[in-house]
């Protein structure tokens, strides 16, 4: 958990950061200095990188045909900070807080790709390649540690803006006759809300972002003895079970996936014309191809930063309401996945139909939901408060059940939307019924019941929706 923000302008204050050794045209050695805050930050971002990739390359893989592990990139580069920055001249005035930084990540990064590596893989599913290097052409990145204010210090400037300041010295043997050793990089950044303590800033130069590693506010509460339970779908991305529908907002989300279609339409068009297949085509792509690339690309990033937003204020304001919420626990990674081919067995090579296409936009619609963004957000939280409460039951038949009389018929269903129950001809709206049914197998769950409400021990224990022996009870159960 991190509080990003813009970065508006930098400015280098001191002496001109030493940058390294040139070669000139004559073959003469020369140092660089630059005051220009884009060439200076592109180095720190270069040198971070560099020393990235050079821990990375001690890392090992496993080789099939030697049947041993080899290193990553050949040779391990095995020098020491102290060592680099004495041998190779760009890293000589980089700040120590920025050089080091990449011993902690590097080790982090490593580790759990492959601990994901290993959960795929036990699931059956593709692993990935093992971690490579850092390339050049992505992101501009690096970190400093903020190390209880040994360097990357913030300051608030006003009410909006703020300033970080990253400070470093040019090493003796290369400062200019009448000029100060020390440099300090102020990075000018937009706040919307103060900056709490934080351990690191991650700055993405690309994107002109900066990021202040800290941990999350913890929410104030206080006990509102509600609860909820809630049934998440297609249609309405949430339903409660106090008959509310709480929605996406799907028509800025509608507007910008019809944006992204034309777009790929066009795309498809110019393949089509040229002639040759999508990967001979993209060698020699135009200019307007690329370009009409990066606009997808920020158009997705736009949708996906209106979804977070939404799941952000949802979870919110969920965990702010209800002492217990109780949720459907869904196979969303199962029910989003392709449809298994089924290979025709008279005409090899050839698949006989397997409804991929009637599935996909059940797909598309699922991960547009992103329903696996809302448990998580709410996973950690209710840890934040350490007083709501967040469980799952089984989803099955939850929708087919009347949420008055417990019949259980699949004619019930009459469409996506109407629900009538065949033995107490209660109607209401399919999604609300399933909330209800989710609550109340989730109160049962808490009162060891089982699924229908039957009581194992007491014949006549009624699971309590509100009033005092529910708040009692989420008093009992909250204290994990
Ligand atoms: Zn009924």
């Amino acid at each position: 958990m991190s509080q990003k923000v813009v970065i508006e302008s930098v400015q280098i204050r001191g002496a001109a950061p030493y940058l390294g050794m040139c070669v000139a045209s004559d073959g003469r050695q020369i140092p660089l200095y630059s005051t220009n805050p884009d060439i200076v930050m592109r180095w720190l971002c270069d040198g971070w990188r560099c020393r990235y990739n050079q821990l990375r390359s001690r890392r090992t893989k496993w080789d099939k045909n030697l049947g041993m592990s080899i290193p990553l990139g050949g040779k391990p580069d095995m020098r020491s900070d102290r060592q680099v920055r004495l041998e190779c001249s760009w890293f000589a005035a980089i700040p120590a807080m920025v050089l080091q930084s990449p011993n902690r990540i590097e080790n982090t990064d490593w580790w759990s790709a492959n601990k994901r590596r290993k959960t795929l893989k036990k699931k059956h599913r593709n692993p990935g390649m093992t971690p490579r290097f850092k390339k050049r052409r992505d992101d501009l990145y690096f970190v400093c540690w903020h190390n209880k204010g040994a360097n990357a210090n913030y300051r608030q400037l006003n009410r909006r803006h703020g300033e970080v300041v990253i400070t470093g010295q040019n090493p003796g043997a290369y400062r200019l006759d009448g000029q100060r050793c020390r440099y300090s990089i102020h990075i000018r950044v937009r706040v919307s809300q103060p900056i709490r303590d934080y351990t690191s800033v991650d700055v993405n130069w690309t994107r002109r972002t900066l990021v202040f590693v800290n941990d999350p506010l913890p929410i104030g509460r206080e006990r509102t003895g509600a609860m909820v339970g809630l049934d998440r779908g297609c249609v309405h991305t949430l339903a409660t079970s106090d008959n509310r529908f709480i929605d996406l907002p799907k028509d800025r989300l509608n507007h910008i996936d019809k944006e992204i279609r034309r777009r790929q339409k066009a795309q498809a068009r110019r393949i089509a014309m040229s002639g040759e297949t999508v990967k001979q085509y993209r060698r020699h792509a135009s200019r307007t191809y690329e370009r009409t690339g990066r606009e997808i690309s920020r158009l997705y990033a736009k949708a996906h930063r209106i979804i977070d937003d939404w799941q952000h204020k949802t979870t919110s304001m969920l965990v702010r309401e209800y002492d217990l919420i109780v949720l459907e626990d869904l196979n969303l990674q199962g029910m989003s996945r392709k449809a298994k081919a089924k290979p025709d067995p008279d005409r090899p090579g050839a698949f006989l139909p397997n409804g991929q296409s009637a599935k996909r936009e059940l797909n598309r619609s699922l991960r547009a939901a992103s329903l696996a963004g809302i448990v998580g957000k709410l996973e950690y939280k209710t840890r934040l408060t350490g007083r709501n409460r967040l469980i799952f039951v089984n989803p099955a038949y939850t929708s087919q059940t009347c949420s008055k009389c417990g019949h259980c018929a699949k004619e019930n269903r009459e469409s996506q939307a109407d629900f009538e129950c065949r033995q107490c001809h209660a109607r209401m709206n399919a999604d609300l019924n399933a909330a209800n049914n989710i609550l109340k197998r989730g109160l049962n769950h808490l009162l060891g019941l089982d699924e229908a409400g039957h009581a194992e021990t007491e014949p006549d224990a009624q699971p309590a929706y509100r009033g005092k022996d529910a708040s009692a009870m989420t008093c009992e159960t909250s204290t994990r």
